[in-house]
Protein backbone atom coordinates (compact mmCIF):
# COMPACT_ATOMS: atom_id res chain seq x y z
CA UNK A 1 0.00 0.00 0.00
CA UNK A 2 1.46 3.43 -0.86
CA UNK A 3 0.01 6.78 -0.27
CA UNK A 4 2.75 8.68 -3.31
CA UNK A 5 1.00 11.40 -4.71
CA UNK A 6 -1.98 12.15 -2.11
CA UNK A 7 -2.25 14.97 -0.01
CA UNK A 8 -3.97 14.84 3.29
CA UNK A 9 -5.45 17.14 6.15
CA UNK A 10 -5.42 15.88 9.62
CA UNK A 11 -7.84 17.65 12.09
CA UNK A 12 -6.38 17.83 15.61
CA UNK A 13 -3.25 15.96 14.11
CA UNK A 14 -1.04 17.54 17.49
CA UNK A 15 -2.22 14.68 19.68
CA UNK A 16 -3.48 11.45 20.29
CA UNK A 17 -5.72 10.03 17.59
CA UNK A 18 -4.98 12.66 14.80
CA UNK A 19 -1.25 12.26 15.35
CA UNK A 20 -1.06 8.30 14.87
CA UNK A 21 -3.02 8.64 11.65
CA UNK A 22 -1.00 11.98 10.36
CA UNK A 23 2.51 10.01 11.38
CA UNK A 24 0.62 6.65 9.52
CA UNK A 25 0.03 7.91 6.52
CA UNK A 26 2.78 9.88 6.15
CA UNK A 27 4.91 7.11 6.46
CA UNK A 28 3.24 5.67 3.58
CA UNK A 29 4.16 8.69 1.51
CA UNK A 30 0.91 11.17 1.92
CA UNK A 31 1.90 14.76 1.97
CA UNK A 32 0.15 15.79 5.45
CA UNK A 33 -1.53 18.78 6.30
CA UNK A 34 -1.41 18.38 10.23
CA UNK A 35 -4.01 21.09 11.67
CA UNK A 36 -4.60 21.72 15.17
CA UNK A 37 -5.94 24.59 16.91
CA UNK A 38 -2.62 23.93 19.58
CA UNK A 39 -0.17 25.07 16.68
CA UNK A 40 3.11 23.66 18.79
CA UNK A 41 1.65 20.22 19.09
CA UNK A 42 0.72 20.44 14.94
CA UNK A 43 4.18 21.87 14.82
CA UNK A 44 5.93 18.60 16.96
CA UNK A 45 4.54 16.26 15.10
CA UNK A 46 5.20 17.22 11.75
CA UNK A 47 8.68 17.79 13.29
CA UNK A 48 8.68 14.59 13.98
CA UNK A 49 7.45 12.95 10.85
CA UNK A 50 10.15 15.00 8.89
CA UNK A 51 12.90 13.21 11.22
CA UNK A 52 11.10 10.02 10.25
CA UNK A 53 12.08 11.42 6.35
CA UNK A 54 7.72 12.33 5.87
CA UNK A 55 6.65 15.06 4.19
CA UNK A 56 3.80 17.57 6.76
CA UNK A 57 2.86 21.13 6.99
CA UNK A 58 1.53 22.40 10.47
CA UNK A 59 -1.37 24.77 9.91
CA UNK A 60 -3.31 26.34 12.82
CA UNK A 61 -7.49 25.94 12.51
CA UNK A 62 -10.11 26.03 14.82
CA UNK A 63 -12.47 23.31 13.58
CA UNK A 64 -15.66 25.25 14.99
CA UNK A 65 -15.07 28.42 12.30
CA UNK A 66 -16.28 27.41 9.22
CA UNK A 67 -13.39 30.05 7.56
CA UNK A 68 -10.67 27.74 9.42
CA UNK A 69 -12.27 24.90 8.14
CA UNK A 70 -11.47 26.68 3.83
CA UNK A 71 -8.61 27.95 5.06
CA UNK A 72 -7.54 24.76 6.03
CA UNK A 73 -8.43 23.34 2.40
CA UNK A 74 -6.89 26.35 0.90
CA UNK A 75 -3.47 25.68 2.36
CA UNK A 76 -3.14 22.30 1.16
CA UNK A 77 -3.99 22.93 -1.92
CA UNK A 78 -1.75 25.75 -2.14
CA UNK A 79 1.12 24.08 -0.44
CA UNK A 80 0.72 20.56 -1.82
CA UNK A 81 -1.38 21.37 -4.80
CA UNK A 82 -4.66 19.46 -4.04
CA UNK A 83 -6.51 17.60 -1.83
CA UNK A 84 -7.37 13.42 -2.07
CA UNK A 85 -7.60 12.70 1.83
CA UNK A 86 -9.05 14.56 4.99
CA UNK A 87 -9.38 12.93 8.49
CA UNK A 88 -11.73 15.01 10.61
CA UNK A 89 -10.74 14.35 14.03
CA UNK A 90 -10.50 17.36 16.16
CA UNK A 91 -12.52 16.81 19.26
CA UNK A 92 -13.11 17.34 22.84
CA UNK A 93 -15.09 15.86 25.64
CA UNK A 94 -17.00 18.82 27.07
CA UNK A 95 -17.71 19.75 31.11
CA UNK A 96 -19.52 16.26 32.75
CA UNK A 97 -23.34 16.90 34.33
CA UNK A 98 -26.67 15.21 33.68
CA UNK A 99 -28.66 16.73 30.99
CA UNK A 100 -30.43 18.45 33.85
CA UNK A 101 -28.03 20.13 35.00
CA UNK A 102 -25.81 20.65 32.04
CA UNK A 103 -23.94 24.21 31.39
CA UNK A 104 -25.47 25.62 28.01
CA UNK A 105 -22.57 27.25 26.74
CA UNK A 106 -20.35 24.29 27.40
CA UNK A 107 -22.57 22.18 25.21
CA UNK A 108 -22.83 24.62 22.46
CA UNK A 109 -18.96 24.32 22.48
CA UNK A 110 -18.93 20.40 22.39
CA UNK A 111 -21.01 20.45 19.42
CA UNK A 112 -19.56 23.46 17.64
CA UNK A 113 -16.19 21.44 17.97
CA UNK A 114 -17.38 17.90 17.22
CA UNK A 115 -20.73 18.15 15.20
CA UNK A 116 -20.30 21.36 13.86
CA UNK A 117 -16.68 21.29 12.96
CA UNK A 118 -17.04 18.08 10.72
CA UNK A 119 -20.44 19.56 8.65
CA UNK A 120 -17.41 22.73 7.90
CA UNK A 121 -14.80 20.56 7.01
CA UNK A 122 -16.74 18.59 4.61
CA UNK A 123 -18.18 21.06 3.04
CA UNK A 124 -14.71 22.91 2.22
CA UNK A 125 -12.85 19.49 1.91
CA UNK A 126 -15.33 17.97 -0.73
CA UNK A 127 -15.04 20.54 -3.65
CA UNK A 128 -11.39 20.31 -3.30
CA UNK A 129 -11.67 16.13 -3.88
CA UNK A 130 -13.51 16.95 -6.51
CA UNK A 131 -11.29 18.83 -8.16
CA UNK A 132 -8.50 16.42 -7.38
CA UNK A 133 -10.48 14.10 -8.37
CA UNK A 134 -13.38 11.52 -6.16
CA UNK A 135 -11.72 8.58 -6.82
CA UNK A 136 -8.78 9.30 -5.94
CA UNK A 137 -9.76 10.86 -2.87
CA UNK A 138 -11.81 10.01 0.48
CA UNK A 139 -12.98 11.12 3.86
CA UNK A 140 -12.93 9.27 7.41
CA UNK A 141 -14.24 10.86 9.92
CA UNK A 142 -13.64 10.25 13.62
CA UNK A 143 -17.16 9.39 15.54
CA UNK A 144 -16.82 7.32 18.54
CA UNK A 145 -18.46 4.51 19.94
CA UNK A 146 -20.40 7.01 21.23
CA UNK A 147 -22.19 7.41 17.63
CA UNK A 148 -23.99 4.15 19.11
CA UNK A 149 -24.62 4.60 22.98
CA UNK A 150 -24.40 6.79 25.26
CA UNK A 151 -21.77 8.38 26.92
CA UNK A 152 -23.70 8.97 30.37
CA UNK A 153 -23.04 12.78 31.40
CA UNK A 154 -21.59 14.14 28.20
CA UNK A 155 -24.92 14.44 26.52
CA UNK A 156 -22.87 17.06 24.17
CA UNK A 157 -20.76 14.25 23.21
CA UNK A 158 -23.23 11.37 22.74
CA UNK A 159 -25.50 14.42 20.70
CA UNK A 160 -22.35 15.48 18.18
CA UNK A 161 -21.10 11.56 17.82
CA UNK A 162 -24.41 10.21 16.49
CA UNK A 163 -24.65 13.26 14.07
CA UNK A 164 -21.16 12.66 13.10
CA UNK A 165 -22.19 9.06 11.85
CA UNK A 166 -25.09 10.76 10.47
CA UNK A 167 -22.90 13.44 8.49
CA UNK A 168 -21.06 10.63 7.07
CA UNK A 169 -23.77 8.64 5.76
CA UNK A 170 -25.38 11.71 4.00
CA UNK A 171 -22.02 12.70 2.58
CA UNK A 172 -21.61 9.12 1.39
CA UNK A 173 -24.81 9.15 -0.01
CA UNK A 174 -24.60 12.44 -1.87
CA UNK A 175 -21.82 11.79 -3.00
CA UNK A 176 -20.90 7.95 -4.21
CA UNK A 177 -22.07 8.24 -7.86
CA UNK A 178 -19.16 10.80 -8.14
CA UNK A 179 -17.22 7.75 -6.98
CA UNK A 180 -16.28 9.49 -3.37
CA UNK A 181 -16.02 7.67 -0.22
CA UNK A 182 -16.87 8.91 3.17
CA UNK A 183 -16.39 6.26 6.43
CA UNK A 184 -16.69 7.56 9.92
CA UNK A 185 -14.58 5.43 13.01
CA UNK A 186 -16.41 4.39 16.14
CA UNK A 187 -13.22 3.67 18.60
CA UNK A 188 -13.82 2.62 22.03
CA UNK A 189 -11.53 3.74 25.03
CA UNK A 190 -7.97 4.55 23.80
CA UNK A 191 -5.09 5.63 26.03
CA UNK A 192 -4.59 9.63 24.60
CA UNK A 193 -4.37 13.05 26.87
CA UNK A 194 -8.22 13.21 26.25
CA UNK A 195 -8.95 10.40 29.11
CA UNK A 196 -6.26 10.75 30.91
CA UNK A 197 -8.18 13.37 33.61
CA UNK A 198 -11.19 11.09 33.77
CA UNK A 199 -8.97 8.00 33.92
CA UNK A 200 -7.50 9.68 36.64
CA UNK A 201 -10.63 8.90 39.39
CA UNK A 202 -10.09 6.22 41.69
CA UNK A 203 -11.03 2.71 40.21
CA UNK A 204 -11.74 4.68 36.97
CA UNK A 205 -9.45 2.94 34.58
CA UNK A 206 -10.49 -0.31 35.62
CA UNK A 207 -14.04 0.49 34.95
CA UNK A 208 -13.05 1.67 31.83
CA UNK A 209 -10.81 -1.36 30.76
CA UNK A 210 -13.90 -3.27 32.22
CA UNK A 211 -16.09 -2.29 29.12
CA UNK A 212 -13.76 -4.17 26.58
CA UNK A 213 -13.95 -7.54 26.57
CA UNK A 214 -10.83 -7.48 24.92
CA UNK A 215 -9.89 -6.41 28.62
CA UNK A 216 -7.45 -3.83 27.99
CA UNK A 217 -8.02 0.02 26.53
CA UNK A 218 -7.09 0.64 22.76
CA UNK A 219 -3.63 1.98 21.04
CA UNK A 220 -3.99 5.50 18.95
CA UNK A 221 -1.97 3.24 16.15
CA UNK A 222 -5.01 0.52 16.43
CA UNK A 223 -6.68 3.29 15.13
CA UNK A 224 -4.63 5.13 12.59
CA UNK A 225 -4.50 0.85 10.90
CA UNK A 226 -8.24 1.30 10.49
CA UNK A 227 -8.21 5.03 8.89
CA UNK A 228 -5.62 3.65 6.64
CA UNK A 229 -7.71 1.25 5.41
CA UNK A 230 -10.61 3.45 4.86
CA UNK A 231 -8.45 5.51 2.66
CA UNK A 232 -6.94 3.39 0.88
CA UNK A 233 -8.02 1.49 -2.32
CA UNK A 234 -8.51 -1.70 -0.66
CA UNK A 235 -11.52 -0.28 1.06
CA UNK A 236 -12.75 0.77 -2.25
CA UNK A 237 -16.22 -0.64 -2.04
CA UNK A 238 -16.95 0.62 1.56
CA UNK A 239 -18.45 3.40 1.88
CA UNK A 240 -21.39 5.53 4.45
CA UNK A 241 -19.81 3.05 6.69
CA UNK A 242 -19.72 3.38 10.71
CA UNK A 243 -16.31 1.53 11.58
CA UNK A 244 -16.16 0.15 15.47
CA UNK A 245 -13.02 -0.41 16.37
CA UNK A 246 -14.07 -0.56 19.87
CA UNK A 247 -12.31 -3.70 21.51
CA UNK A 248 -16.34 -5.23 21.73
CA UNK A 249 -17.35 -1.93 23.70
CA UNK A 250 -20.62 -2.25 21.86
CA UNK A 251 -20.92 -5.95 21.46
CA UNK A 252 -22.15 -6.31 25.33
P1 LIG B 1 -6.58 14.54 22.17
O1 LIG B 1 -7.07 15.48 23.18
O2 LIG B 1 -5.38 13.70 22.44
O3 LIG B 1 -6.29 15.32 20.79
C1 LIG B 1 -7.22 16.20 20.25
C2 LIG B 1 -6.49 17.24 19.42
O4 LIG B 1 -7.49 18.10 18.86
C3 LIG B 1 -5.55 18.12 20.24
O5 LIG B 1 -4.31 18.26 19.56
C4 LIG B 1 -6.28 19.46 20.32
O6 LIG B 1 -5.41 20.58 20.37
C5 LIG B 1 -7.09 19.43 19.04
N1 LIG B 1 -8.25 20.30 19.10
C6 LIG B 1 -9.10 20.49 20.16
N2 LIG B 1 -10.03 21.37 19.84
C7 LIG B 1 -9.79 21.75 18.56
C8 LIG B 1 -10.42 22.65 17.67
N3 LIG B 1 -11.49 23.37 18.05
N4 LIG B 1 -9.91 22.80 16.43
C9 LIG B 1 -8.83 22.09 16.06
N5 LIG B 1 -8.18 21.24 16.85
C10 LIG B 1 -8.66 21.07 18.09
O7 LIG B 1 -7.86 13.64 21.82
P2 LIG B 1 -7.97 12.23 21.06
O8 LIG B 1 -8.27 11.19 22.08
O9 LIG B 1 -6.86 12.03 20.12
O10 LIG B 1 -9.32 12.47 20.27
C11 LIG B 1 -9.35 12.72 18.88
C12 LIG B 1 -10.74 12.41 18.36
O11 LIG B 1 -11.04 11.05 18.62
C13 LIG B 1 -11.85 13.23 19.00
O12 LIG B 1 -12.82 13.54 18.03
C14 LIG B 1 -12.43 12.27 20.02
O13 LIG B 1 -13.77 12.53 20.30
C15 LIG B 1 -12.27 10.95 19.27
N6 LIG B 1 -12.31 9.77 20.12
C16 LIG B 1 -11.39 9.59 21.12
C17 LIG B 1 -11.47 8.46 21.92
C18 LIG B 1 -10.51 8.20 23.05
O14 LIG B 1 -10.81 7.33 23.88
N7 LIG B 1 -9.37 8.85 23.12
C19 LIG B 1 -12.48 7.53 21.70
C20 LIG B 1 -13.39 7.74 20.67
C21 LIG B 1 -13.29 8.87 19.88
Amino acid sequence: MTFENKVALVTGGGSGLGEAVAKEIAGLGAKVVVADIDLDAAERVVGEIAADGGVASAFQANTAKPEDAERSVAFAVSTYGKLNYAVNNAGIGGTPAPLGEIDIEDFNRVIGIDLSGVAYGLRYQIPAMLEAGAGESAIVNMASIHGEVAAPFSAAYTAAKHGVVGLTKNAAAEYGAAGLRVNAVGPGIIETPLIQEAASAEGARTAMVEKHPLGRLGRPEEIAKVVRFLLSDDASFVTGAYWKVDGGYTTV
